[in-house]
């Protein structure tokens, strides 16, 4: 057979197989240090237990012929899109409906697939350092163009550095999607109201689509920040927004998020005729899709309990103490660190501008500290090493004793 010859320009390959692969390095060589990682976006604390209760009961009925599931809804069961869209939007007094709510094994799935609603010559405009997936699953799909050893000739790239604060400008050339997380992975950036406001008139203005990744609402702070791109009036014709249980509820094992895809929001062919794209991602699912298990659906409801929601908050709470305390013990030891106040990351100037793969490589070799480098997020994170808050609070203290003495 021939193959799909856009995999043939990943020269790149996932970021954190090249992280993996150079700490297991360390470990054969370093076979009695004890490696703390504040590496990869993952959560560290156990399920709570309002989700393990409803995962347990959901499992007993599986084995019940008169509440056994098969197959259900591709779109996520109704209990569950309901429930979303009263707590996580309704209640909040933004206006959702159940009926544009998907249910999916999490936002990775989404976002990677989501790109096959659009067409071989859409283009496809990201922040710049990125997550990975958005920029990965359009040049699969061949959308990004050629790979220029350091970015794609065909994506437009919205650098975020200090000199910008962290904030994307308008592009010069109009993209027809638009990626934006937030708050921000990797740098933690956030945007507000105002600030996002101005990417929903944009979009209007050009018939251009937003993909808004909201992973991590759930660590905002602040309560004049928009936790949903719909906050913002006009959002439901141009936006989808991405949400997961993952980093708000420890579901990264678990699997499940959702993404809303509103009524109002259309694509166009060539002869400007338009076409919904809810309709089109409804028929996307129900072809390629058989839906998120019944018991993970089940535990994802059960979050929204008063009980749940405590439960969830203390987990966020715990990893944002964390968060605080490496920002402002980096700061102390002389370091530029931004992020980690309505996000989980925080994202460091590397010291005397080295280059961020020799910084992980120090941090890693002196202080045996997992970070991630700046790069592996794109060229403008050159310069930078993001560290995450996902540990347990006795790893934070003592990473941040070593690091304090290899920077001494
Ligand atoms: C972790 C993360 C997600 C969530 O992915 P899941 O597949 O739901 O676990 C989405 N977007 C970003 C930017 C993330 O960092």
């Amino acid at each position: 057979m021939k193959i799909n010859v856009n995999y043939k320009d990943f020269t790149a390959s996932y970021l954190f197989s090249d992280i993996a692969k150079r700490v297991k390095e360390f470990k054969e060589n370093n076979p009695e240090a004890q490696v703390i990682s504040l590496g990869i976006g993952d959560v560290t604390q156990p399920l709570t237990p309002s989700v393990l209760k409803a995962l347990h009961k959901a499992v007993d009925e599986m084995g019940v012929a008169e509440s056994f599931k098969g197959y259900g809804p591709e779109q996520g069961y109704a209990f569950l899109r309901e429930t979303i869209a009263k707590h996580a939007y309704l209640d909040r007094g933004i206006q959702v409906s159940a009926e544009d709510i998907f249910v999916s094994d999490g936002t990775k799935s989404d976002i990677g697939n989501f790109q096959e609603l659009f067409g071989a010559d859409c283009r496809i405009a990201v922040t710049d350092p990125v997550y990975p997936v958005y920029v990965d699953s359009n040049a699969m799909s061949g959308r990004a163009g050629k790979w220029t050893g350091s970015q794609w000739s065909n994506i437009i790239y919205l650098p975020c550095t200090k000199e910008n604060d962290f904030v994307p400008e308008l592009p010069k050339e109009v993209p027809n999607c638009i990626y934006l997380c937030y708050p921000n992975n990797p740098t933690g950036s956030v945007l507000t109201k105002e600030q996002l406001k101005v990417w929903v008139d944009y979009a209007k203005a050009n018939k251009s689509i937003i993909l808004y990744d909201a992973a991590y609402e759930a660590y905002i702070q602040d309560p004049s920040l928009p936790h949903s791109i719909y906050e913002i009036e006009g959002a439901d014709e141009v936006a989808v927004e991405f949400r997961s249980f993952s980093k708000t509820a420890g579901f990264t094992g678990l699997r499940c998020g959702y993404v809303v895809v509103p009524k109002k929001v259309v694509g166009y062919d060539d002869e400007g005729n338009t076409f919904s794209l809810k309709d089109m991602w409804n028929r996307r699912q129900t072809t390629k899709f058989n839906g998120c298990p019944y018991i993970v659906q089940k535990a994802a409801e059960a979050i929204y309990s008063p009980e749940g929601q405590e439960e969830i908050q203390a987990l966020v709470k715990g990893y944002m103490a964390n968060a605080q305390k490496i920002l402002a013990t980096l700061k102390d030891m002389g370091l530029q660190a931004c992020g980690g106040e309505h996000a989980p990351y925080i994202w460091i100037t590397t010291p005397n501008n080295m280059p961020s793969w020799d910084f992980f490589q120090l941090l890693l070799d002196k202080a045996h500290v997992v970070s991630t480098p700046g790069m592996g997020f794109g060229l403008s994170g050159e310069g930078y090493v993001r560290l995450t808050a996902f540990a347990n609070s006795k790893n934070v203290d003592e990473a941040l004793k070593r690091i304090a003495k290899v920077l001494a």
